[in-house]
């Protein structure tokens, strides 16, 4: 007989969450040790204090594993435990080696499962910094915005007056850059000279000056620097252009992520309007088509697909869609 151990998490206490979860724990189970239903003997369940909603154990049943013997147990609030998670235990009647499934965020419980990072590449409004909050956050890793570096450097350029960009004008802004990345309550904030600039570099008139600025070679070697070195101390994903081509391209998971241009411009007006911006769809349509156009034709690690990166078009997808899609091909990978 073998005991097997497995864990994972969900992002919020709800039955749906809970019985993708077990489903998605249990499947990753059996089919990393080979086992059939049949060979399980039990399956004890316990979950952190915080889900409620539903008995993994139930949900277990639900998913058709009606042969082992269920059981399911509330954990005690431990401070500074993994929240929202599920842990489990299998007792199998089964040869063979045994292999443990830590899923979602409770891969971080398992010191000895490594680093890794996840490259999030794509034109404006695919979609990518949605999906990799999400992803982020359901594995309880850090998630690194690069566009927002970007985007502090051109607000930098704009505060100084600098009309247009080249590398003689840049480069003594660049030598005396103040910028920091800072996560507050897990989200980032971008602080330039000081100051928490993260909602100003959302302004409109900041995105295309972004493009621009990121074209010089002084602005990009300095932001890469800074992105490597974060990435190299933590598990994280990072979403940007030339991560998975340029910055990591060593990464451990790359997709590339894309969609129509209609479709990303209208994602990108909803975004704009909710924030209370008024834009014009057509004007924003060509603005993002131009700033494609800027940032796969320029020199210095242009937007591009590197070619182990898988290819998402999110076009006709759903944000859960794309991310169920992303956690599958990293599971299969890992
Ligand atoms: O992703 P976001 O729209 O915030 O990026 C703003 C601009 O920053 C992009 O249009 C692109 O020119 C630049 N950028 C880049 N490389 C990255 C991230 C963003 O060149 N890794």
């Amino acid at each position: 007989m073998k005991a097997i151990r497995g864990a994972t998490t969900i992002r919020q206490d709800s039955p749906e969450e809970i019985r993708a979860a077990v489903k998605e724990l249990l499947c990753a189970l059996s089919e990393k040790n080979g086992l059939s239903e049949q060979e399980m003997i039990c399956i004890l369940f316990s979950n952190t204090a915080d889900i409620r909603s539903l008995y993994p154990a139930k949900a277990a049943r639900e998913a058709g594993f009606t042969h082992a013997a269920l059981y399911s147990s509330l954990e005690p609030e431990i401070e500074g435990a993994l929240p929202l998670c599920i842990r489990v235990l299998i007792l199998a009647e089964t040869e063979g080696p045994v292999s443990h499934v830590y899923l979602r965020g409770a891969a971080n419980l398992r010191k000895d499962l490594k680093k890794f990072s996840v490259a999030l590449d794509g034109p404006a409004g695919s979609g990518k910094s949605t999906v990799a909050k999400l992803l982020a956050a359901a594995h309880n890793i850090l998630y690194l915005d690069t566009g927002a570096m970007y985007r502090a450097c051109a607000l930098k350029a704009m505060k100084e007056g600098l009309k247009q960009f080249d590398e003689k004008s840049v480069r003594p802004l660049m030598d005396s850059l103040d910028l920091r990345i800072e996560y507050r309550d897990g989200k980032q904030h971008t602080i330039l000279d000081g100051e928490d600039v993260s909602e100003a570099i959302r302004r409109p008139e900041v995105s295309m000056a972004a493009s621009d600025i990121s074209a010089l070679r002084c602005v990009r070697e300095k932001m890469v620097e800074m992105q490597r070195k974060i990435a190299a101390e933590q598990s994280c994903v990072l979403d940007g252009r030339d991560i998975g081509s340029f910055v990591l391209p060593q990464a451990e998971f790359k997709f590339f992520i894309t969609a129509r241009s209609d479709v990303r411009a209208r994602r990108r007006y909803d975004e704009l309007k909710a924030k209370g911006f008024v834009v014009d769809l057509a004007n924003l349509q060509k603005e993002i088509e131009q700033r494609d156009e800027n940032d796969s034709r320029r020199e210095f690690a242009p937007l591009r697909r590197a070619e182990d990166a898988v290819l998402v078009d999110t076009s006709d997808m759903t944000i859960d869609e794309v991310l169920s899609f992303i956690e599958k091909k990293i599971q299969e990978k890992v």
